[in-house]
């Protein structure tokens, strides 16, 4: 199951954080985390495998929501910072859009994303 995980500047700290929280999880062998650019270096620091892809302003987000799109990754969580803007605002909400039209699980904050992976942890 592949697994999108973005985090703006102002979240990516907590980003680390809740992935370290959860790498049990995260560590089931059927799980691939992806990631744009910045995000993916801090959880590859973090010791996680992650494939990277542009970091967001570059185009990160719209590689992912192409991935949404083709059936590939099948949940994103997106720890977005509701305090600052970003010049990639529309690529953001096409990202949110394709999981809408595709009907993927988008946790757009912290404790959307715990309760996403919750769903998915094995007994
Ligand atoms: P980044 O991109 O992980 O490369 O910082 C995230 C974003 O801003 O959408």
């Amino acid at each position: 199951m592949e697994i999108a995980i973005i985090a703006h500047d102002g979240k990516k700290a907590d980003m680390v954080q809740f992935l370290n929280k959860n790498k049990v999880t995260l560590s089931q062998d059927e799980i691939k985390i992806i990631a744009t650019g910045t995000t993916g270096g801090k959880a590859e620091a973090a010791g996680f495998k992650v494939k990277r892809y542009l970091s967001g302003p570059l185009g990160g987000d719209a590689q992912i929501a192409a991935r949404v799109a083709e059936g590939k990754t099948k949940m994103v969580l997106f720890f977005k910072d509701p305090g600052s803007s970003h010049p990639h605002d529309a690529d953001i909400n096409m990202l949110i859009r394709i999981c809408d039209v595709h009907n993927v699980p988008l946790a757009t904050n912290e404790a959307t994303a715990q309760l996403l992976l919750d769903a998915i942890k094995k007994p």
